[in-house]
């Protein structure tokens, strides 16, 4: 059989969904009132932070993009520290790895603006953006205010854009990917819900937990935009993994990513 490459080579579609974990660093010395815990009431204070790259059969769903510029790495191998964050490796190196470019990648999804999530955004601006509308509105502000850096997310403004209003979207219509609606944290936070073929059903977090003590305990952080809204939100949401038989992966939690394995390997 005649084999054709070119330049433009799309990677091979798959049979069934896969999700690869990204590494993109971690955050230390965060003060856990911040948190509305005490540090003897945590079991680990740090955070990793992490981005997914969902690849089902007809298409791609990056979820969240990193806490660190890939720009602001020397090239060297070396580490960067920007405050209390830190990352050792950039994301599309390991995008890469996995076999795809950003040019690949069918959709992207935040799970909400906080600057720990949105470093690499930009780079996702031909892809079809998946936000809630009230999420997107507060984005693109006069002076948006917060945990916020405009400038990781500009492109997006002119992205293809599938807007929500505090609703679920079901990206492949099929059910096994599908963005849900969980705000309060921020104004239009969502989670990802994707049935793996034989992990089963988990569903990605985002920030609507960063310690598993808030989950617990029911207490939220003194930063949410609505704590209240929080509360309504996770009360539903423990309703929906309950009901699908979901596992929990809170994206900041270390022993959660640490029993993953790292792209190019996958979680099927
Ligand atoms: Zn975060």
């Amino acid at each position: 059989m005649l084999s054709i490459t070119t330049a433009q080579q799309r990677p091979a579609a798959v049979k069934t969904v896969r999700l690869y974990v990204f590494e993109n660093g971690s955050i230390r010395g965060l003060d856990p009132k911040l948190f509305n815990f005490t540090r003897e009431e945590l079991k680990e204070v740090d955070f990793t932070n992490i981005s997914y790259l969902i690849v089902h059969p007809k298409g791609t769903l990056m979820f969240d993009s990193g806490a660190v510029e890939d720009s602001h790495f020397k090239g060297d191998g070396a580490p960067v520290t920007e405050g209390i964050m830190s990352a050792s490796k950039p994301l599309l190196p390991q995008l890469a790895s996995a076999g795809y470019k950003p040019s690949d990648i069918t959709y992207f999804a935040l799970s909400h603006y906080h600057s720990d999530h949105t470093a690499n955004a930009n780079a996702f601006a031909s892809a079809t953006w998946i936000v809630q509308k009230a999420e997107r509105d507060f984005m693109f502000a006069d002076k948006p205010e917060g945990i916020i850096q405009p400038a990781q997310y500009s492109a997006l403004k002119g992205a293809k854009t599938k807007l929500l209003n505090n609703e679920d979207f079901d990206v492949f219509g099929d059910g096994a990917v599908v963005i849900k609606s969980a705000r309060g944290l921020t104004p239009g936070h969502q989670v990802l819900f994707v049935k793996l073929p034989k992990t089963g059903p988990v569903l990605l977090a985002g920030d609507l937990y960063h310690y598993p003590e808030e989950r617990t305990t029911g207490r939220v952080p003194t930063f949410e935009f609505n704590a209240e809204q929080s509360k309504v939100t996770r009360a539903r949401i423990e309703g929906f993994i309950k009901q699908a038989g979901a596992q929990l992966w809170i994206e900041h939690d270390i022993a959660t990513h640490a029993k993953l394995p790292k792209a190019p390997a996958f979680v099927e």
